[in-house]
């Protein structure tokens, strides 16, 4: 079985102009320890996708297999032990404005009652761990974009989660912050083997970092496959 595995998977938001399908016959599988990106148009489907593996809601049809758990009949405790194990790294950052680096990338442990000596102690070593050593104690507004989501990357890792969930991680960022940031998830891949699920709009970004690429229309998964392939055919 695959570390990730979608099958069937529908999505329909009732709204008050009418039904919209988001999403529509998924079938994914994703292996441990890959790179895998979906890309899209906006409107595609893959941020109601990533809001499935994340667990935030729930398929209208089909089953999404997580490490061998049933994300999609999740409640509860259940699922907040599930979302601990998953890190999140969003657009734009999602920071604490009034909060010190340091307490920014401690906040998950935080909130799952690790004391503050160990918490701060683990930030530390994740903030030096992406590059900004010596800046424990500024706050995220003295920071440049690149480093605001270096910040973002290192509090996703905080509960060394198996799995990251990258929503448009660049997109908000300049052509060599953009590269500087791959590089930096596709070594933190390498060196922890932690699996990354990234959507994206821009083609770039694929071509970079990842081994596998699904590419969303309306809300159908129209290609699928290593990214060599999907991008080299006529
Ligand atoms: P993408 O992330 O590729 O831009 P989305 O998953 O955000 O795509 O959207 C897919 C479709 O579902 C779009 O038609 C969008 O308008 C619709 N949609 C997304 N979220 C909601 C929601 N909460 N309620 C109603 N419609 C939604
Ligand atoms: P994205 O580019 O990430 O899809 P959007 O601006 O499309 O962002 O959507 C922002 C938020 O609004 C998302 O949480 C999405 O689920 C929600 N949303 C998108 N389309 C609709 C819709 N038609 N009705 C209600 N909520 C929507």
């Amino acid at each position: 079985m695959s570390y990730i595995e979608l099958h069937q998977v529908a999505k329909t938001y009732v709204t008050k102009s009418g039904t919209v399908t988001a999403l529509n016959s998924i079938e994914l599988a994703i292996e441990s320890g890959t790179i895998f990106g979906i890309v899209g148009y906006s409107g595609a489907g893959k941020s109601t996708l990533l809001r499935l593996l994340n667990g935030l809601e729930q398929a209208t049809e089909g089953s999404v297999v997580i490490d061998k758990q049933l994300v999609s009949s999740l409640k509860g405790k259940d699922l907040r032990e599930f979302r601990k194990g998953i890190g999140m790294i969003f657009q734009h950052f999602n920071l604490l404005w009034s909060r010190t680096l340091l307490e920014n990338v401690a906040l998950p442990l935080e909130l799952i009652g690790v004391g503050k000596a160990e918490r701060l102690e683990k930030a530390r070593e994740l903030l030096a761990l992406v590059g900004l050593e010596g800046r424990e104690e500024a706050y995220p507004s003295q920071l440049s974009g690149g480093q605001k989501q270096r910040v973002g990357i290192a509090r996703a890792l905080a509960t060394e989660p198996k799995l990251l969930l990258c929503d448009e991680a660049t997109s908000a960022l300049d052509p060599q912050t953009t590269s500087e940031t791959l590089a930096l998830l596709a070594d933190i891949n390498k060196k922890m083997g932690v699996t990354i699920v990234l959507i994206t709009h821009e083609m770039e970004v694929i071509r970079t970092i990842c081994h596998k690429v699904a590419v969303m229309e309306q809300g159908k998964i129209v290609e699928m496959g290593d990214v060599i392939n999907v991008f080299s055919r006529p």
